[in-house]
């Protein structure tokens, strides 16, 4: 792994600080590096492998389409498109879709559709977009823009004009920020890299009424906890609130690159035909990947076996939290859950590597759990156990 590692690093720019191994395989929760030791993957990609690694009917359909058609541009109708598409409008409630190929480009299609939509029925200053702070939205300009964290947006100024920050989780902060000029609200249903941080319920709840009463759209960025991750197709399944627009990736495709904005009818109007585009967006090879995880999640049981393992996760993790005093908090849904610390977190994650399992930060102090939807109750104890000999080295 070595030589290969020396070479990446010649080739590569430096924007990530990898671990030295080299990922070759997977299959089912397990990763394997080219030296061939075994990892527990609680990352899945950062949330992306909802189905874990070679799913038997992903593997075939996917390697059934490459025998038919990987790509043939929007000029054209294809019919896994329209399928994945009817599976998201069926499991939205929403009614329109608009494919793309990552979480930021889904913000941006989702921040390009409210300012339309509202320039369009609202008037022509109609252009504020109010998001979080601690939030994560990606890193394109609007996205980058949009995300309410300094440390993303170092250097890059000037940023996307007409967007404030106020307080996730503080409802009198919004209702401070809004002028005449706003048009739509963007937040995460469960911060992911804020920590891991829920909405209220009744915070959520009143957001929703708060756009209704002043005709703003209201965004909802699940590209981390959406497509199952919580126990829910979608987070907002657990808020019982629905937003006008919300925007997918991560595990949407089960590790092949694509993005989604669905919207209701009303709100995707604001998009003409040449208004908004994406090459690869939609192509056939990866909305197969889109319609078998959305059919695998949706019949399969793996929405109960997210609730289930991860109510047996977070009993653990709240046994390691009494056992040591420099755990503060364990929280989240499902398979998205957070471990505080007043200690940081980076060593231990480290260790816990070089003794055959994967875990990735969420903030310096937090340590987030995001495994493949389909993990199994002894994944888990084994999971608990190398974090317990590691964290047992930290007293
Ligand atoms: C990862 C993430 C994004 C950005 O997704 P990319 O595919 O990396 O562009 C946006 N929003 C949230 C909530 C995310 O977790």
């Amino acid at each position: 792994m070595e030589q290969l590692i020396k070479k990446g690093k010649e080739v590569f720019m430096s924007t990530y600080a990898q671990f030295p191994i080299v990922i070759e395989k997977g299959e089912g929760v397990k990763v394997y590096d080219k030296d061939g030791n075994e990892y527990i993957d609680f990352v899945a990609g950062i949330a992306v492998n909802s189905l874990g690694y070679k799913n038997e009917r992903l593997v075939t359909e996917l390697k059934e389409q490459l025998d038919k058609l990987t790509h043939c541009s929007n000029l054209y109708w294809n019919e896994p498109a329209i399928e994945a598409a009817g599976l998201l409008v069926e499991h939205s409630g929403l009614d329109k879709v608009f494919f793309c190929n990552s979480g930021a480009e889904a913000i941006e299609g989702s921040l390009k559709l409210a300012r339309k939509y509202a320039k369009k029925n609202l008037g022509a200053d109609k252009n504020g977009i109010i998001t979080m702070k601690n939030s994560f939205h990606g890193r394109t300009y609007g996205a980058v823009t949009a995300t309410g964290q300094l440390k993303y947006q170092k250097g890059l100024d000037p940023l996307l004009p007409g967007v404030k920050y106020v307080e996730f989780n503080n409802i009198e902060s919004l209702e401070e920020a809004i002028d005449d000029n706003t048009c739509a609200v963007l937040l995460e249903p469960i911060q992911g890299e804020g920590g891991i941080r829920p909405a209220n319920k009744e915070y959520l709840k009143k957001v929703r009424e708060i756009c209704d009463k002043n005709n703003l759209v209201l965004i909802f960025d699940e590209v981390q906890c959406g497509i199952g991750r919580t126990g829910e197709i979608f987070a907002y399944g657990l808020y019982d609130v629905k937003p006008d627009i919300v925007a997918l990736a991560k595990g949407l495709g089960g590790g092949v690159p694509i993005g989604a904005v669905i919207a209701n009818e009303k709100v995707a109007e604001g998009f003409c035909p040449g208004d908004h585009a994406s090459t690869f967006g939609g192509n056939p090879l990866v909305c197969t990947a889109a319609k078998v995880v959305l059919e695998e999640i949706s019949n399969e049981g793996i929405l109960d076996n997210v609730k289930v393992q991860g109510n047996y996760l977070t009993k653990k993790l709240n046994e390691l939290k009494d056992k040591y005093d420099f755990i503060t908090d364990v929280r989240g849904h499902g398979l998205m859950l957070g471990m505080e610390m007043n200690i940081p977190v980076k060593d231990i994650i480290k260790k816990c590597m070089e003794k055959g399992l994967l875990l990735v930060g969420s903030g310096e102090r937090i340590i987030r759990f995001v495994p493949p939807l389909i993990v199994k109750k002894e994944d888990i104890d084994s999971t608990v156990s190398v974090l317990g000999s590691v964290l047992e080295g930290e007293i």
